[in-house]
């Protein structure tokens, strides 16, 4: 039997879930999609400036993955500025560290780790929260697999 892949470790949600250009409409686009995984790869090596064996000990994978996985998230970059793509950040096999709320009344952010509950803003008071990791389909499988990893 295969051996399961192992999950990749992205810090936290994105702030942004989809790009495209402007005047166009996304249904005229065609669509390209941004694993979790080669956003981080993308915002360690090349937001952040990390050189490659520093990044993938962050996310928790091989050297030789890690430029793997940078180089094809660069050409996906390539493709979305070149064409004009309609891109979105979804999927990949990841977990994340910390969760990002924000609050929508306010705009603010908040770093959150998994085990704290969020009910109210505290900076507005405002219970209009919006869940980051949530909305990219994690959250308790995050939680699960910290503890399982901090043992
Ligand atoms: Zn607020
Ligand atoms: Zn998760």
């Amino acid at each position: 039997m295969p051996r399961p892949k192992k999950k990749r470790s992205v810090q936290r949600p994105p702030l942004f879930s989809e790009f495209k250009p402007t005047g166009v409409r996304a249904s005229e686009l065609q669509p390209l999609e941004l694993a979790l995984d080669e956003f981080e790869a993308i915002r360690l090596a090349d937001f952040l400036g990390m050189d490659h064996a520093e990044s993938a000990e962050h996310m928790d994978i091989s050297r030789s993955t890690f430029s793997r996985l940078v180089e094809k998230a660069r050409h996906k970059i390539g493709q979305f500025l070149t064409e004009g793509r309609h891109l979105r950040i979804e999927g990949g096999d990841i977990h994340f560290q910390k969760n990002l709320i924000r609050c929508q009344r306010c705009g603010h952010m908040f770093n959150m780790t998994f085990d704290t509950d969020l009910n109210q803003c505290p900076n507005c008071g405002s219970s209009n929260l919006i869940d980051l990791a949530g909305g990219y389909g994690h959250g308790n499988c995050c939680q699960r697999h910290h503890n399982r990893h901090r043992r």
